[in-house]
């Protein structure tokens, strides 16, 4: 590092600069996946957006390979690089709702927790995906999935803008009407054009909803993926219920008898009124016999919560996943085969259903170019043992390989791995070429590539 470079990054920057040999190095490099390990020659915390301009600045300057960290949680540790910078945000976690605008402002190291929490004490929400946890940087950029998808659209369908500092330094600001190319970009195209510094989006009247899980025994897997394909894509856009291959875990919410047990089951959350709820849910809870049916009105951040003590940070994670149109009896099957061979407690599948009001944002209205699939699958091998590492990476791609020749062809970006230009362009499709051109006017150099990288256009 050139020491002149440096030195104006200290003379710039408010908050922390942490080395290789500093006390906090090792937690700070940490991300959420245990099995990410790398080691950036420097971590630069910020505090606000001054210090990003600095960190970018300092960057570009020393010509060093510059990560992006949000919430930590990407699955490929796309938040973190080995022997370069990492701008760190996860100390910028401030939240501001309007109620009378019914919007959201909200800082980039802020996780979907805080979010639900300052929006709850209002009677509102935002579409987020499923975990607390998750950072609100990195879900939104990619397109953001989660259990209001149905109702309200992914999270790129509620942004209203966003404040970024791009790879120049300069700080601009994109929404509809301003920097409107970026704008589209941003919603799906990943961290690839800047650093986004404040995310505002509009809130939806989301307060208690009518939520919980339907488990069946493995045996009746085939009927209820059957009925559920059926079900899920017809169902009123108030009902949301992902499908899911899951081992009940060991605890005290559980019955003791299903402790332990792998089974299939729907992950509802409606946000209807509980009747009209319970009722249009009947028809898929009554298919079969359940093993448990635990479903009621639950406070929405408690629903977005439900996950987290069963995935803390540092456990072993390996992903993979694709898009589907539909789910064939061939793919029913291997979804049988494979998904009943879960090789640990913690390792799932989850099929996330992406029509209803999803679907009425066309494949080209933003850089997210999906909006005709059905469902985002995704397979994850989890254990917190690292030397289970083998087994769940073999299981993972086995299911993938698998499964693949069914899928629509590419995955959502915020569920892949490091997997290759291919992939990449598989899953922004014909968006691929529009995303080049606008990232040849934001970041002709490249600066911002820690991520599923799109190459400028030449
Ligand atoms: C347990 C778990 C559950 C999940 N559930 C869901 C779900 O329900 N729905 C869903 O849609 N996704 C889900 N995801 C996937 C999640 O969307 C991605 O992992 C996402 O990348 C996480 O964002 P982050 O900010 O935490 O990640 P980070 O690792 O911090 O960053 C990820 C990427 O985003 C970029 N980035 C981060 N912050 C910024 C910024 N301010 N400006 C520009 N670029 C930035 C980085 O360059 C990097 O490429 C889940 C992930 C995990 C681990």
């Amino acid at each position: 590092m050139n020491p002149g470079n440096f030195q104006k990054l200290q003379q710039a920057f408010r908050g922390e600069v942490i080395q290789p040999g500093d006390s906090g190095y090792d937690d700070a490099r940490k991300v959420y996946n245990a099995m990410i390990d790398k080691r950036p020659r420097l971590i630069a915390r910020c505090v606000d957006v001054a210090d990003i301009m600095a960190a970018v600045q300092f960057g570009r300057e020393s010509d060093l390979l510059t990560a992006i960290r949000g919430g930590g949680h990407n699955a490929g540790g796309l938040g973190v690089c080995d022997d370069g910078l990492v701008i760190d945000l996860s100390r910028m976690r401030n939240v501001h709702v309007d109620p009378k605008a019914k919007t959201v402002r909200v800082a980039p190291g802020c996780v979907w927790g805080d979010v639900d929490h300052a929006a709850h004490a209002f009677g509102m929400a935002t579409p987020t995906g499923i975990i607390s946890t998750t950072g609100v940087a990195g879900l939104t950029l990619g397109g953001g999935i989660g259990h209001l998808t149905r109702r309200y659209g992914l999270t790129i369908d509620n942004l209203l803008s966003v404040d970024m500092v791009l790879a120049d330094g300069s700080f601009v600001t994109a929404s509809a009407k301003e920097n409107p190319d970026l704008f589209w970009a941003v919603r799906g195209g990943g961290g690839n054009f800047g650093v986004v510094t404040s995310f505002l989006f509009r809130l939806q009247p989301v307060d208690t909803v009518y939520a919980g899980p339907t488990f069946w025994p493995l045996e009746q897997t085939e009927e209820v993926m059957k009925a559920y394909r059926e079900f899920i894509v017809q169902a009123p856009e108030d009902v949301n219920g992902f499908f899911a291959f899951l081992t009940i875990p060991p605890a005290p919410m559980f019955p003791a008898h299903l402790h332990n047990q792998k089974v299939c089951g729907v992950m509802w959350c409606c946000t209807g009124a509980p009747e009209q709820a319970e009722k249009a849910t009947r028809p898929l809870r009554a298919v079969g016999k359940p093993a448990l049916d635990h479903v009621g009105p639950v406070p929405f951040p408690v629903v977005q919560s439900l996950f987290d003590a069963i995935y803390p940070p540092g456990l072993q994670w390996y992903w993979r996943a694709d898009f589907f149109k539909e789910l064939s009896d061939d793919a029913v099957r291997q979804h049988v085969e494979h998904g009943s061979r879960l090789p640990t407690m913690h390792s799932t599948m989850h099929l996330y259903p992406t029509n209803g009001a999803a679907h009425r944002i066309k494949n080209q209205d933003t850089a997210f170019s999906y909006r005709d699939a059905n469902w985002a699958g995704v397979i994850v091998g989890v254990d917190p043992d690292p030397a289970n590492r083998g087994k769940i990476t073999s299981w993972c791609k086995d299911y993938f390989d698998a499964l693949h020749p069914y899928s629509a062809g590419g995955a959502y970006v915020n569920f892949m791995m490091e997997e290759g230009q291919d992939r990449v362009k598989a899953s922004f499709r014909d968006n691929y070429d529009r995303l080049a051109t606008i990232k040849k006017k934001y970041d002709p150099a490249n600066f911002f590539r820690v991520n599923q990288n799109i190459h400028a256009a030449t």
